[in-house]
């Protein structure tokens, strides 16, 4: 038996007791002769086998039990959670608001104008010119502040 095999064999099934008789046999006979293999084998047992053999069991109270019983048969409550946001999304597309559906309307057009394959003609890009384009946007104003200069849009209270 070469040194790797036995010590493979050591790190695997020989220190949980899994090695068969003539595997055991072979084994003892190389630590025998090979001091290398038997400190390997002596370190091994020290450290996956020996700080778990004198350990006290521990056993969970029954009262541990009794409470996962208890968590199992309760019945499952809905979460409002999700039903409050769906709730909140549908009153911000619904309400007439005009900035945010101004804000909602562009977006939708930068995302046409962006996604709108370039048919292979590259004249075709400059049809809009994207500096033209941002400084139109640039010069809408969307919102409009308050006398305290705050942005006070349902959708800006909401995150802010
Ligand atoms: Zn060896």
């Amino acid at each position: 038996m070469q040194c790797e095999q036995c010590q493979q064999l050591i790190l695997t099934d020989y220190l949980d007791g899994e090695t068969n008789d003539t595997q055991n046999r072979e084994i003892e006979e190389h630590l025998s002769r090979c001091p290398q293999c038997k400190e390997f084998a002596h370190n091994a047992k020290k450290i996956t086998v020996e700080p778990f053999e004198n350990m006290e069991r521990l056993q969970p109270s029954p009262q541990v039990w009794v409470n996962i019983q208890e968590k199992i048969n309760q019945p499952q409550e809905q979460p409002d959670v999700l039903a409050g946001f769906l709730d909140k999304v549908k009153e911000l597309l619904s309400a007439p608001r005009p900035a945010f559906a101004l804000a909602t309307a562009l977006a939708v057009i930068l995302m046409i104008v962006t996604l709108v394959p370039n048919k292979g003609n590259q004249s075709n890009v400059a049809r809009i010119d994207p500096v033209e384009q941002i400084e139109y946007m640039a010069s809408l104003e969307i919102y409009e502040p308050d006398e305290n200069g705050y942005y006070e849009t349902d959708i800006e209270e909401y995150f802010l």
